[in-house]
């Protein structure tokens, strides 16, 4: 039976940057990937955040970067979904849609996945146009595209779209949780529209359009739309973890073996650098562990 030394799981910026600064050590990780490499960033529009780019970099940008730092270091990467995750013996056991691997050490950096929009129901004939990211959207032209939420990502979805769409942002609240920056900035484009107070009651389709009936204080309207994109919060991303391993409830590590890095564990506070120094964290940590039990 091969064991692996470190297994990560997840190949956004928590889990490339774990994997970097293990090879750095001479420690040969495997990541295994459910999607795309780069995460949650194939949906960021411009990250005027990240230290070293002053003019920012568009979240596709950073991910092929990472992805050459990748290949320069000789990571290995299979696309494979984590489908369950337990503690088999002193050793990890990871299940996959295609094997199952054994590892000393293993690092989940499985970021968030969306909340569902359980407000209505969704009509079956159009769920092939209802998404909650926005990067499957990033080839269109001259649509009509309704974004339902109102916090950073709601927005830089919006002014990712706008540029060569229309674009309504609904809010079912008062005011937006963005940060002003991208609100100022949606306010001044003209192919945004911004709604707020605004909850919908339902969604209907014809052949070619999305009806939301809409529902405000000051009177109800109708929204025709191509497509409906939900940004309505994320949730960490832990169902493969086995039922034992969910009742830990573990917020960092279980016995020095078992770590969590990046949005997964970071609540409100989900930027890419901190992920970042969350995956060079735990790899130190994990080399440190190594190091005691060759002692
Ligand atoms: C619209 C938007 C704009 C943003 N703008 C900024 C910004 O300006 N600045 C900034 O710093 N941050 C920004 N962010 C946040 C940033 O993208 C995230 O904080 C960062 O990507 C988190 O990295 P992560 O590696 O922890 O998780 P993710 O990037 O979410 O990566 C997790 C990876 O794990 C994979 N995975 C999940 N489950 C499994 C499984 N069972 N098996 C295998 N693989 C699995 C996923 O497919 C994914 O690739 C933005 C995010 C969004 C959505």
């Amino acid at each position: 039976m091969k064991i692996n030394d470190v297994t990560i799981i997840g190949g956004g910026p928590a889990g490339i940057s774990c994997a970097v600064q293990l090879t750095r050590y001479g420690i040969k990780p495997l990541i295994l990937e459910k999607e795309k490499l780069g995460g949650l960033l194939l949906n960021a529009n411009l990250l005027e955040n990240y230290p070293g780019f002053p003019k920012g970099i568009k979240g596709t940008e950073l991910t092929e970067l990472l992805k050459k730092q990748l290949k320069r270091n000789k990571i290995k990467v299979l696309f494979e979904e984590v489908l369950n995750l337990s503690f088999n013996r002193k050793q990890l056991e990871i299940k996959t849609d295609k094997k199952t691997y054994f590892s000393k050490f293993a690092v989940i950096a499985s970021g968030t996945k969306p909340k569902e929009f359980k407000d209505c129901s969704v009509p079956e004939k159009i769920k092939n146009r209802i998404f909650y990211e926005v990067y499957p959207l990033g080839t269109l032209k001259n649509k009509k595209i309704a974004i339902v939420g109102s916090g950073d990502a709601a927005f830089d979805y919006a002014l990712n779209l706008e540029k060569e769409n229309e674009v309504i942002i609904l809010n079912r609240n008062e005011l937006p949780k963005c940060i002003p920056i991208l609100f100022d900035r949606a306010k001044k484009s003209r192919k945004i529209n911004y709604k707020k107070n605004t909850n919908i009651k339902s969604i209907d389709c014809s052949s070619d359009a999305i009806t939301l009936k809409c529902v405000t204080p000051k009177g109800n309207y109708n929204v025709n739309t191509d497509y409906l994109l939900f940004a309505i919060g994320r949730v960490p991303c832990l169902d493969f973890l086995s039922s034992e391993l969910k009742k830990k409830r573990f917020q960092n590590n279980i016995d020095k073996l078992l770590y969590l890095a990046g949005d997964v564990k970071n609540g409100i506070f989900r930027q890419a650098s901190i992920a970042v120094g969350n995956g060079i964290k735990t790899a130190m940590q994990i080399y440190s562990e190594m190091r005691k039990d060759n002692k």
